[in-house]
């Protein structure tokens, strides 16, 4: 009989940006890939990414490819050795090596008609403000973070719609992850 698998999933160095993620014992590294893509939104870029036994990152279970297949997509998730206290690492992109870390929160029966894997819970919304609008004094809610500007200034430039129509249309902006 299958069982569900819970993990809390997160950025290793923004613990409090997470998702619950829940996934059939009987289905695949692929395809927890696949979610924590779609999760973290990594889904529009192709890089390959790995998980690991544990945080440290080191002797994962072997590489994904963005089409889902590679040396480490087959492996059931059953055959892993998941117990409780089991943190799990993932690799996204090994240019920009974002970490992962998935805590695995234990298990549940399978319920009927549910698609697995899927998110069932995730952190809450925290508004950012625009900069450039914060400059004139006035303060709306950011969209996007302005990856050009963000470089410039060595640090993360928020901005609203409005700004980013006006004085960012030439950048290269992302929606902002929740
Ligand atoms: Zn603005
Ligand atoms: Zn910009």
């Amino acid at each position: 009989m299958a069982q569900v698998y819970v993990f809390k999933s997160a950025f290793k160095h923004r613990k409090t940006l997470w998702r619950r993620i829940e996934i059939r014992d009987d289905q695949t590294l692929g395809d927890l890939d696949s979610i924590m893509r779609d999760a973290f939104k990594h889904d529009d870029s192709d890089h390959l990414s790995e998980f690991y036994p544990d945080q440290s990152c080191r002797n994962g279970f072997g590489e994904i490819d963005p089409d889902g297949g590679g040396s480490g997509a087959d492996i059931k998730l059953r055959k892993i050795g998941v117990c409780e206290g089991t943190k799990l690492g993932y690799v996204y992109d090994f240019g920009d090596y974002i970490e992962h870390i998935l805590a695995f929160e234990g298990v549940k029966n399978v319920e009927e008609n549910v698609k697995y894997p899927r998110i069932t819970d995730k952190s809450k919304t925290k508004n950012h403000y625009c900069d450039s609008c914060k400059e004139k004094g006035k303060k709306s809610v950011a969209t996007y973070v302005c990856v050009d500007c963000s470089d410039d200034a060595e640090k993360t430039v928020y901005v609203c719609e409005e700004c980013a129509e006006k004085e960012h249309e030439d950048h290269q902006i992302e929606d902002i992850l929740f």
